[in-house]
């Protein structure tokens, strides 16, 4: 494995506002050797990478993104043969490494197949925790039944189908996708803006299936993450020992403040909904109309609510929903999280410790320092001066991810 020394970079932690300055970093056997204050020849064989005087960051950790996904759109699953779903997958990867996004906790559809594809970097795609295929109701987000009798859902050998129902169908559900090897389980709390005619403040599953969903997720060290915008399902799942609420949209002050006693996690995926209200849908989407009256009613009251959480103490996660829109967006989601209060720090520390911790992977990943792995990206701005900087992707000038440079300008 290649050495690196990078010389003559700021480094921004998320421990900080203030850059460790004029630093050069020492890159050996895929982790960070060792950080000087003073630059030295010693390292003459190691690829040399002049950091300019820019800044170096740990790569980011996107909590919320669909690698597999495309739009989600169900004359793409109808017309596409799904070997082409995988091809093109392998393109949406390298655009988030393009972004400064080095690890994806998988929110729903990559496989244990995409996961081992990248351990042993068969394409450059970011390091993977998955949830394989989230849980649904009949009837509920994520369920692809349509009324014209046609099934759209995507599932094939090793993957399973989502849909569950009952004490005894949750928990066998629960099992099959623990034995397609998910990393966490991801359920489907409320109802959603792309699956039609379900009402995201609507709860889906009742408490006695929530219930049953954590208490066997537990029982094998797993964490339960729901997508859930409705106040209802907020409340459930949190009672019920959910870890993660994605999205968020209804919550209130009591609910976050639950939300923050039980030191659990949101993850408002903010820049999904900003997007798709200014880009809209294909005109060929049978669905746009649905999708776009639901999206209105969020944007309008997500912002408040999501504010209050962040008075209210609950600790955020960056997630992009990248695969709903385009891959490579992730870091747009930094500035939304700034306009509903976190500081830049904060909003850096969600996308990056704070993912990390949701694994327990803190020793390794989310931050600059001695012994961790390799997982950086060099930028051009100070990202807590100008957050929005990130967004750029050209502002992403080098990305190396397990101490392997996956980016670079001035090379590739
Ligand atoms: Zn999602």
């Amino acid at each position: 494995m290649s050495s690196i020394y990078i010389k003559n970079v700021n480094i921004i932690n998320p421990f900080s506002e203030e850059p460790l300055k004029e630093r050069h970093v020492l890159i050996e056997n895929g982790r960070i050797k060792s950080l000087h204050t003073e630059e030295s020849s010693l390292y003459k064989d190691h690829i040399v990478i002049d950091g300019e005087d820019d800044y170096l960051l740990p790569g980011f950790i996107d909590s919320h993104a669909h690698i597999m996904a495309n739009g989600f759109h169900k004359e793409d699953i109808m017309k596409d043969p799904l070997s082409y779903y995988f091809y093109n997958a392998v393109s949406n990867m390298k655009a988030t490494i393009d972004a400064g996004v080095t690890t994806v906790r998988d929110t729903g559809l990559a496989d244990i197949g995409v996961k081992m594809a990248q351990e042993k970097k068969i394409f450059p795609a970011p390091r993977l925790n998955i949830s394989i295929k989230p849980l649904a109701i009949t009837g509920g987000h994520f369920d692809h039944y349509l009324n014209s009798g046609f099934d759209m859902e995507i599932a094939y050998p090793g993957f399973p189908v989502g849909t569950c129902d009952g004490v005894e169908g949750v928990l066998k559900k629960t099992r099959e996708v623990i034995r397609a090897r998910a990393d966490f389980i991801k359920i489907m709390a409320s109802g959603g803006i792309l699956s039609p005619y379900t009402s995201p403040d609507i709860a889906q599953f009742n408490k006695k299936e929530l219930k049953t969903i954590v208490d066997e997720a537990e029982n094998h060290n797993l964490k339960v993450v729901a997508h859930c915008h409705s106040l209802e399902g907020i409340e459930r799942c949190a009672k019920a020992g959910v870890k993660s609420i994605e999205h968020g949209t209804f919550i209130d002050k009591k609910a976050s403040q639950l939300l923050a006693k039980k030191r659990m996690y949101l993850t408002p995926t903010l820049v999904v909904h900003h997007t798709l209200i200014k880009e809209g849908f294909p005109v060929w989407d049978n669905f746009a109309d649905d999708k776009v009256k639901k999206l209105k009613e969020v944007v309008k009251i997500q912002k408040e609510n999501i504010a209050t959480a962040y008075e209210e103490g609950v600790t955020f996660l960056m997630g992009s929903d990248c695969g709903v829109i385009d891959h490579g967006r992730n870091l747009g989601e930094l500035k939304y999280l700034v306009d509903v209060g976190l500081s830049p720090l904060e909003a850096i520390q969600a996308g990056t410790i704070e993912g990390a911790r949701f694994f327990n992977q803190e020793n390794d990943l989310g931050s600059i320092e001695e012994g961790k792995i390799a997982d950086m990206i060099i930028v051009k701005e100070n990202p807590i001066d100008k957050i929005e900087s990130l967004a750029n992707n050209d502002n992403i000038l080098t990305v190396i991810q397990d101490g392997k440079i996956l980016k670079h300008k001035p090379i590739f």
